[in-house]
Formats: structure tokens, sequence, C-alpha cells
């Protein structure tokens, strides 16, 4: 995964895509460059960090740029493997997000052929292969070379001396922006929505020829027409908004993202196909493969319908016999197991339902519907608002299979996060700062909450984390437990009490320090606590939100008290659109 922007207009091109390509950076942060099609053509690229970039386009001038910013997928972080990359006249620059498959065959012919590679990547191999076939139409050489190439791509191309940019897209998002003289090419709406909010978003196969005052799409030879839609995005829901990182503005918005996803479902009528099926299977990677755990335990218990959760990573590959309602979810709408895996279930003769926060993106275009999350731009790379906007859109389909059974608790529940969101964490900040792993349990659906806050802790604070079903901590962790191994329990009222308490027991017998939360007035579980955290109680629901907004918090804190890169952890990108 990768940002890329590309602008061409009356206005200072490379500043702008510089500016754009920060609003990219939580898409890929290793390395980064701009290239401009003057006469000879130019290109800055380095690697490091975007937003280190300085005035390094200050050297680069005129009304064209691309630009993108690097997650390598192949050859290591370095200037060369940077991109723009070239032919090798220098005639041709393109950017690239995405991944080559057949790489390797297409650089030894080319190499056979006189090619000289300048770099360790895949994206390389288009530049020449547009070498070789470009002769004053770059339109025609993009067209004549993408069916050489398997894989998936998000590509801008420029050229000495030409006055367009032309984009391409094969499974790798692309959205276009139509302004005031001006088009824009990028990966996705966070560049574009300060320039303009008129946007068409490419489907597979389409190339595009920008012009300051055109566009124009063809997909297999013949044009087509995409539809406009209007970003109804503010500016500053992608900016940071005052406070110090993307994670802590992400967490606050979340009482309105909840309630903003409810509203909007409850509007949109969305297809009630949980109604009539014998099972469902949820496939997710990462932070929606937990809110899908937490799913299934709503979906089993309290509608009585059979629910299974698959990683997407190991559905794709290790099938197992499928039928009903398939639903993947994935944030970005983009990750590339997910949506493989939608693919497949399609192929078992399944309905098949997305979960995505990003309009247009891949995954609506695989099942047969989409819901959207109303989430908003998630800049952190670490997920907060959009597992909770997961968790609103899991809860409204509970609602509706329920026939309104739980409508009123959802109109509150946010009042549980805003509670949530006041308390003061620092004892059990001051907990977990020197420790070197710890163990969060709980049960029900409270275990894939605890799931969920070891990985916030540990992506964010790189404090070794884990989270257990409490009843599995006696099989085997329990070695590990001693006074320097926090746990992290959540013990709310309810079947499984008794047993969370006699767990927590052993564990207290252990010397282990105990964080607990539970419900306010709970003065026994206060009693056996290091630290006893109160969960704004008011329903089962308000429990759900409010304990993982608490984990959120105290991931958040303890990373920032360790002075860590909270919004774009080492080794991780926002939208996993590789294997
Ligand atoms: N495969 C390209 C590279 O390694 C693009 C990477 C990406 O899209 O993440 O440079």
């Amino acid at each position: 995964m990768c940002g890329i922007f590309g602008y061409i207009g009356r206005g200072r091109a490379p500043e702008i895509v510089l500016e754009g390509l920060k609003r990219l950076e939580y898409r890929g942060y290793d390395s980064f460059g701009i290239a401009v099609p003057g006469n000879p053509l130019q290109v800055v690229k380095k690697q490091g960090r975007i937003s280190d970039a300085g005035d390094c386009a200050a050297s680069l001038s005129g009304p064209v740029a691309i630009g993108h910013t690097r997650w390598a997928t192949h050859g290591v972080p370095s200037d060369a493997n940077a991109h723009p990359h070239l032919d090798c006249t220098g005639t041709l620059a393109v950017v690239h997000n995405g991944i080559i498959e057949n790489y390797s065959i297409l650089k030894r012919e080319l190499v056979a052929r006189g090619h000289v590679f300048r770099s360790e990547t895949d994206t390389e191999v288009i530049a020449h292969l547009l070498e070789e076939v470009y002769h004053g139409d770059l339109k025609c050489a993009v067209e004549t070379i993408l069916p050489r190439i398997k894989g998936s791509y998000a590509l801008l191309v420029i050229a000495r001396g030409d006055t367009r940019i032309i984009a391409a897209r094969q499974h790798s998002p692309l959205v276009l922006g139509m302004g005031d003289g001006a088009s824009f090419a990028a990966s996705d709406m966070t560049p574009i929505v300060e320039h303009t909010r008129r946007v068409m978003i490419l489907e597979d196969g389409d190339i595009a020829s920008l012009t300051p005052d055109t566009i124009q799409i063809s997909n297999g030879g013949n044009p087509v027409e995409r539809k406009e839609e209007i970003i109804r995005w503010s500016v500053d829901a992608a900016r940071k908004g005052g406070f110090p990182h993307f994670m802590i503005k992400e967490i606050f918005e979340q009482p309105d993202v909840f309630s903003d996803t409810i509203r909007t479902l409850r509007s949109e009528d969305p297809p009630s196909l949980l109604k009539e099926v014998p099972q469902v299977t949820l496939i997710a990677c990462g932070s929606s493969y937990h809110a899908a755990l937490v799913f299934k335990y709503l979906l089993e218990e309290r509608c009585r319908i059979p629910a299974r959760v698959e990683y997407a990573s190991e559905f794709r590959y290790f099938t197992p016999p499928v039928e009903g309602l398939v639903i993947g979810i994935t944030q970005s709408g983009e990750t590339a197991d997910t949506l493989m895996a939608l693919r497949i279930a399609a192929l078992h003769n399944c309905s098949t339902l997305a979960i995505a926060n990003a309009v247009g993106s891949s995954v609506s275009r695989i099942a047969d519907h989409t819901i959207l999350m109303r989430a908003g731009p998630e800049i952190s790379v670490a997920a907060t608002k959009s597992f909770i906007a997961e968790l609103a859109v899991f809860l409204h389909l509970i609602d509706m299979i329920r026939e309104g059974a739980c409508a009123a608790r959802l109109d509150y529940a946010h009042r549980a996060i805003d509670e949530a969101l006041l308390l003061d964490l620092s004892l059990a900040v001051e907990c977990c700062l020197p420790a070197k792993d710890i163990f969060f349990v709980g049960r029900g659906a409270y275990y894939p909450i605890a799931l969920e806050g070891a990985l916030k802790m540990k992506e964010i604070s790189y404090i070794h984390a884990e989270g257990y079903a409490a009843g599995e901590i006696k099989h085997g962790p329990f070695a590990l437990l001693s006074e320097h191994t926090p746990v992290i329990a959540i013990c709310p009222p309810g079947d499984s009490y008794g047993v969370m308490m006699s767990n927590i027991r052993e564990m207290k017998a252990r010397g282990t320090p105990l964080i607990l939360l539970g419900e306010k007035d709970d003065r026994d579980l206060e009693e056996i606590s290091d630290v006893f955290i109160p969960l704004p109680w008011a329903s089962s629901v308000a429990g759900l939100l409010s304990a993982t907004v608490i984990l959120q918090l105290l991931a958040y804190h303890t990373a920032n008290a360790l002075k860590r890169d909270i919004d774009k952890p080492r080794n991780l990108a926002k939208s996993v659109t590789v294997e």
C-alpha cells in the first residue's frame, strides 16, 4: 500500500502534490517522491517521511506533478526504490500502488532487451515497458502495456513535454477530483477535499486522461462515464483538530461516530439479509476480526443465529464448507485478503455483504450488498473509531433482527463512550509502563474486547500484550504470571461474574498486578484490584463500548508516556492492500 497523488492545473503543482502527499502519509511512510514533466523531466525522491520533506519540492516547478509516499513491498526503503520510477531515457515517470505479480519475468525480458534498472521494485518494469511503446501518445502507450501486467495497480504516468496525466487502476484504489481549472488523482479523497468536493471513483480496468479542464475515461478501449460524487466530509475531518495525535482525536470522535452510524443506518434501511439465513460467516482481519467476534457472540446469544468468524487470510487459502451469508468487514474497503475471500465466497454461491468505511471502495464492487459505517477518514494507523463504527453496524443489525428491541439502549449508548472519555487512567498507565508483557482477559463478548485491547497496546506501545478468554489463561499463560506481568480483566455483572472472580483470585495469588474493569459499585472487585476502573454501566451495550474505549485510552496514554510514534507505529501501515 502507499499513497499516490497527481495534480494538473494552473497552480504550483509540486507544492500542491507535496501537501497532498502529507495527507496520504498514513498509507505509507518509508520514502516519497515527486516528478514533474518539464524538459528534462525532473524527479526528487528520498527515503524517509514525507512529513520531514521540508522544502524538497523547491527545485521543481510547473503546473503538472505526480507524487508517491511508499510502503515498500519489493525492495527495501531507499532513495533508489522510492517512486517515481523512470525509463532508461528519463522520458517517462510512474508512481504505483500495488504489486506487479509477474514483474520478475517481465524484468528478465526487459534486461535481455538492454534495459537498465535502477531499483529493486516491481514498479520499475512499467516505466521500461512504456519506453518500448511510447511514441508521443501516452494514453495509447499505457493501454498497450497494461494487458501484459498481472497483479494490482493504481498508476499515474507522465511524460516529458506531455501536458496530461494518465491514470489507471486494477484492484487498487484511485479517485479523481474535478476542480476549477484543475484535475486531481489520488489514492483516496483526503488530499483532494481541500481543493474540490467533486470526485469520481475509477473502476477496475479504467484508464483516465487528465488535463486541467477535462477527464476522459476508457475501459477495454471504449469510452466510459463514471458517476460524479460529492464529498461530504469536512476538510477538518482529515486534520488533527488541535489534538496532539490523530489517534486521540479519533478516540474522542467516537460518541459522534457511534450515533451517526446508527442514525444513518436507520434512515437507509439496510438489506434485511440476516433474517432468513441459516448461518453467517464473518470474514475479517485485525481489529475488524475482533469486532466480528463481538458480533458472533451477540448474534448467537441474542438472535440464536449460528455464526463463525474466519481470518480472511486463512479463509481464502483454506476455504471451509460455506453456505448462507458471508460478511466481509474492512475499514478501508481495500484489504486484499478480505476482498479475495469475498470473491471466493461468491464462487461458493453465498450471498455476500460488505461492511466498509470508504465510499466506492473495492469491496463494494465485489459484494452483493454493502453497508457503510460512518467513521469518516481514519488517519491513525491503529483502528479506533472504525472499530466503534463496526460495533455500531453490528448492534444495529441485531436490533433489526430483534425488531427494535434494543433501539432505546442504542439511542443512549454514546453517553457511555462520553463517560469513558472522562476517566482518569493514570494509575493504570503507571502499572503498565514498566511491563514487558501484559495479559488482557474477558469472557463472552468481552473476550474480543480484551483481544482488541491487547492489539492496541502492542501495536502502539510495543509492549508485548496478549488477549485471552479468561478461562484459557490457566492452560499455559499462567506460567508467565508474576509481579511484573499485569493482567487487565474485564469483569462486568452477568452470568460469568462468579467464575471471573475465581480466575482473578487465582491470578492475585501469583502476585500479578491487577487492573480490573467492572461495575461502578462493585466493592469486591475494587478491593481485590491494584487499579480499579469503573465501567459506565447503563446496559450491556454501554459496558462493551466503554470497555473498548477505556482500553484504547490505556494503550494511547501508555504509548504516549513511552514517547512512541503513535499515529505511525513502526513497521505498520493503515490499509493492508497486499496479502
Ligand atoms: N510494489 C511497489 C513498491 O514496492 C508499490 C508498493 C505499494 O503499493 O505499497 O514500491
